[in-house]
């Protein structure tokens, strides 16, 4: 699949810059001589590069507009880009392909807050205008997902605008992360 996406000038995806050479940068590096890049020639490298953003903080989400720059990975065939794909934005493609398959399978915030047990139940009591402000703040501010869920099942799912150059990062339902900051808004307002 990523090969053929390479095919139709589909060199982007989030922060990653794909070279038809099967090389992979930072997209900020695009026109950095390669000269001052870290160089990396294996897949895994790019758990190392995504594990902590440029302050040496570690990055719980993988899709926030935090990636460091200045690497290189040079890897030997799109098998392996596809893998250092996964490392950087774990599911992306797959993601991407089951909607240009139309399988895309999308659940709203309040199932997924409904089906929550334990420490974040509590999270059921998220008002509407809650959730909007959590979505805002986590989601639009802080990731660089395209939101496909709704707030309740009964909504249109949402759609997004296709940059002919990029494979977009698709958010089908919300993550771990969201669930822990609906849970520290509702326990605020206690
Ligand atoms: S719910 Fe989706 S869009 Fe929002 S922060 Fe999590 S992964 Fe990103």
């Amino acid at each position: 699949m990523l090969a053929q996406l390479l095919t139709e000038g589909k060199n982007f995806i989030g922060e990653v810059a794909l070279g038809n050479n099967f090389s992979l940068r930072h997209r900020e590096d695009s026109n950095v001589d390669e000269s001052k890049l870290k160089l990396y020639q294996y897949p895994e490298a790019a758990r190392e590069i995504a594990r902590y953003d440029e302050k040496g903080n570690y990055r719980p989400l993988k899709t926030a507009p935090d990636l460091r720059r200045s690497w290189l990975l040079q890897l030997r065939n799109v098998e392996e880009m596809a893998l250092a794909l996964d490392f950087f934005y774990p599911a992306a493609l797959s993601l991407y392909g089951a909607w240009l398959q139309k399988k895309l399978e999308i659940t709203s915030l309040r199932e997924t807050l409904d089906r929550q047990t334990g420490m974040y139940r509590v999270t059921q009591k998220l008002s509407d205008n809650q959730s909007q402000l959590l979505i805002n703040k986590t989601c639009h501010e802080g990731c660089l997902r395209k939101i496909f869920w709704p707030v309740t099942a009964d909504q249109e799912t949402t759609t997004f605008f296709q940059d002919e150059q990029t494979i977009p990062l698709l958010c089908r339902e919300a993550c771990n992360l969201l669930v822990a900051e609906a849970r520290k808004i509702v326990k605020q307002e206690k």
